[in-house]
């Protein structure tokens, strides 16, 4: 019985009667990388709490001013916990997403 791998970090064990779902391509955008890119002007985080973070297009390789979605999922771990155990996963392997390849 394992109801909570997220917090024991065990891996299924032969034999575990759940299921572990894997979702290998998720994003996540550190919000200590999100402000350090404001700090040089290179981020718009004033619209963060509405999930709207906007880049510079030197930094996203989108146009200036373009909405991005930053869904709080994306920067706070238990958001993103709870996601993950509502959809049954069990592990994501997490990547940023294109437009912060810095
Ligand atoms: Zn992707």
């Amino acid at each position: 019985m394992c109801p909570d791998n997220h917090s024991t970090g065990d891996a299924a064990a032969p034999g575990d009667e759940h299921v572990t779902a894997i979702d290998v391509h998720a994003h996540a955008m550190p919000l200590r990388l999100l402000q350090w890119l404001e700090q040089r002007s290179l981020a718009d985080l004033t619209r963060a709490d509405a999930g709207i973070v906007v880049l510079d297009p030197s930094v996203s390789g989108v146009g200036k001013d373009t909405p991005l979605p930053l869904a709080r999922s994306q920067y706070d771990p238990e958001t993103r916990l709870q996601e993950m155990d509502s959809a049954g996963v069990t592990i994501h392997a997490v990547s940023m997403p294109p437009f912060l390849y810095c």
